[in-house]
């Protein structure tokens, strides 16, 4: 393990990047009565948005998240037994609602090849938050098998779906996903979606440049007035396997001004703290945001750090905690889960997790060394999803 493998212009490096995650101790309970409430981090961020992993697998070999010199054949993924079951997915949720969550999202690898998915969303949208209310329920999915389970996902309490698309071009589409899988399949789950009653169906483009940029303005006029909501995604050095470079990556400023350059946009306002997206809204012939004709997110994950406002939690499909896209380390909540520790006990050992919490990667970046987070290897985006 450990060799690498050199491409025309990238060194990807093999190894398992499970075993170099560091495991630490799951902090000691602090005290065993049922910690509720919200939490804030040592920089005051609350905990507000748990983003859940239920599978490593996935059928696409997108080359900036799973590629194929990587996660080959030889790739072993997690046997059955090693990934969350569903109710233990549903008790932490719910230890976790309990300390401020307001807002889940199921994602992978591609979450939609967990079997029986709508049975874990029934499941969880049964849940409460801390004022009542049902969770805001989300997935994020490649979209390929979007047409033939959005409307059980949408009976099962599923209220809105982020579908990823990097082209319009057919082509450009089956190279990007490296499985030549064709690009009207992913329209025809987006079209089921909406058919379901999804509402505020978003698309995720992952800008490359000199590999999908050019599709930047006919994917904007694409969903222009369907009341589908495109963001463009700065490609992320996640990971440690994506060979990424600055160069390749488009600044959201750079889409904005190509953009505008065709169509009238204005800047909107954000709509929820901790939002990662700026919104810019599609104009009419008055030079105001015309509502009916929808608006476009650009997410400057390279450019703009937005840690100040980063509420996120990430569990990964065998229950290791999260707290940073480019963390090293996560807590495994599954030797609790299956230890036999009280609710009490993994609430209040969640709750010291959160409160230590510091991660702000993003606005280090441009001062760590190339190829760590907080000093180790860092997670790959199919093992937290984003
Ligand atoms: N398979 C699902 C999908 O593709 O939507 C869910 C998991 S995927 C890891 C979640 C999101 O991460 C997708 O929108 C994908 O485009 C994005 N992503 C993966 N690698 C990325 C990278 N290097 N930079 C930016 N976004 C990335
Ligand atoms: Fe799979 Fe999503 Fe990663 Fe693409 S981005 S390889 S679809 S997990
Ligand atoms: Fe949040 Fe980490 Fe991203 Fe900063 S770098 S916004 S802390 S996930």
């Amino acid at each position: 393990m450990g060799h690498n493998l050199r491409m025309a212009e990238r060194v990807i490096p093999i190894v398992d990047q499970r075993s170099k995650v560091l495991q630490p101790q799951v902090p000691a309970a602090a005290t065993h009565t049922l910690a509720t409430g919200q939490l804030y981090d040592t920089r005051a961020r609350p905990l507000r948005d748990l983003r859940i992993s239920v599978t490593d697998r996935c059928n696409f070999r997108c080359g900036y998240c799973m590629p194929k010199e990587v996660f080959g054949k030889e790739y072993r993924y997690l046997s059955h037994d090693d990934l969350l079951r569903f109710e233990e997915i549903t008790r932490l949720a719910r230890l976790f609602m309990a300390h401020g969550v307001h807002k889940i999202r199921l994602t992978g690898g591609e979450p939609l090849l967990r079997k029986h998915l709508e049975r874990l969303v029934e499941q969880l949208a049964e849940l409460r938050t801390t004022e009542g209310r049902v969770p805001d329920l989300t997935l994020t999915t490649n979209g390929s098998l979007l047409a033939r389970k959005a409307r059980a996902l949408k009976d099962a309490g599923l209220q809105r779906v982020t579908v990823s698309l990097d082209s319009l071009d057919d082509a450009v589409f089956r190279r990007m996903n490296d499985v030549d899988f064709p690009v009207a399949e992913v329209l025809a789950g987006i079209e089921a979606a909406q058919a379901a009653g999804l509402a505020h169906i978003k698309v995720n483009m992952v800008v490359k440049r000199g590999t999908n940029d050019h599709e930047i303005p006919r994917m904007a006029r694409h969903f222009r007035g369907t009341g589908i909501t495109l963001r463009f995604i700065e490609y992320m050095d996640v990971g440690a396997t994506n060979g990424w470079r600055m160069d390749q990556v488009v600044p959201s400023a750079e889409v904005i001004a190509r953009l505008r350059a065709e169509l009238p946009l204005v800047p909107l306002a954000p709509s929820a703290l901790g939002e990662t997206a700026q919104r810019w809204g599609w104009a009419g012939a008055d030079g105001r945001h015309d509502p009916g004709l929808g608006e476009v997110g650009v997410i400057s994950s390279v450019t703009q750090a937005f840690c100040g406002d980063c509420n996120r939690a990430r569990l990964s499909m065998e229950g290791r905690l999260y707290l940073c896209l480019f963390a090293t380390q996560g807590w495994d909540l599954r030797s609790l889960l299956r230890g036999a520790a009280s609710d009490a006990q993994i609430s209040a050992a969640i709750a010291n997790i959160w409160q230590g919490r510091s991660d702000r990667y993003s606005e280090l970046r441009a001062s760590l060394p190339a190829d760590t987070g907080t000093g180790g290897r860092r997670i790959e985006m199919s093992y937290i999803g984003g």
